[in-house]
């Protein structure tokens, strides 16, 4: 069987609102198309597997973000050398933003990040919170829930990964959510996003495919498979009408 090494960034402080979803989504859709799915839970301190196929890291507190900053910082260097070789990777907000360059919380204190995004965050007064829609050129509609008091703001010419078409996204100003480099996507998106995104799940799966198997085209999915895809496809439409 085909194996396909999965890291879990932080499980233990950085998964907020059910990111740790994506994990077992991921896995599950993996044994659904015939892989085997091994999922490395990392936390500080552990060791990083010999093989990683794809890297997923959720959102947390100031406190997580706190907690996990140094270790990422030492882990910073292998992990851009694998946003640099196309391993696919889906960091939602609290790791998206470390997955930039510095978030300065409320209080004051700037965390540094590791920059595989150009981009930087700073909090405000305000937290933006509730339901978040977005219009993906690669996904199409892309839906979930955000809440974070950090802002979000490109550095340089980044491709974002949606137009917000309700909610906040990055910031108040720009109309955006996320960003993607390489196989690389960092957003706002909870839910967790996979479990009304399957496109986006997908993504995920036929990169890493790819990369280890030199395979671009996915398996045809079973009926099983097909069924839960009619099932995310439905509540990602009644997500999207649900105010925030
Ligand atoms: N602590 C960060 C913020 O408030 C991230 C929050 C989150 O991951 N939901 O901006």
């Amino acid at each position: 069987m085909r194996q396909i090494d999965i890291l879990s960034l932080y499980t233990n402080d950085m998964s907020f609102y059910g990111d740790m979803g994506n994990v077992l989504i991921v896995a599950k859709r993996l044994a659904f198309y015939g892989f085997e799915p091994v999922v490395h839970f990392y936390n500080p301190g552990d060791d990083f597997p010999e093989h990683i196929d794809m890297v997923l890291g959720g959102g947390g507190q100031d406190s997580g973000q706190k907690n996990i900053f140094d270790d990422l910082q030492r882990r910073g260097e292998r992990l851009r050398e694998l946003a640099a070789q196309g391993v696919p990777m889906l960091m939602i907000c609290g790791m998206y933003q470390l997955f930039g360059k510095y978030f300065l919380t409320n209080s004051g204190k700037k965390i540094p990040g590791i920059s595989v995004f150009d981009l930087y965050t700073e909090a405000t007064s305000d937290r933006l919170i509730g339901n978040l829609v977005e219009e993906s050129d690669l996904f199409g509609r892309l839906v979930g829930y955000e809440n974070h008091s950090g802002q979000t703001y490109f550095s340089s010419r980044l491709r974002s990964l949606g137009k917000v078409v309700s909610g906040s996204g990055n910031n108040l100003k720009d109309g955006f959510d996320g960003a993607i480099i390489n196989n690389a996507i960092g957003t706002y998106l909870h839910g967790p996003v996979l479990s009304k995104n399957p496109k986006l799940a997908d993504f995920l799966i036929e990169k890493a495919q790819l990369n280890r198997y030199g395979i671009s085209q996915l398996p045809s999915p079973s009926p099983v498979l097909k069924r839960i895809d009619e099932l995310a496809t439905k509540a990602n439409e009644a997500a999207s009408r649900r105010p925030r």
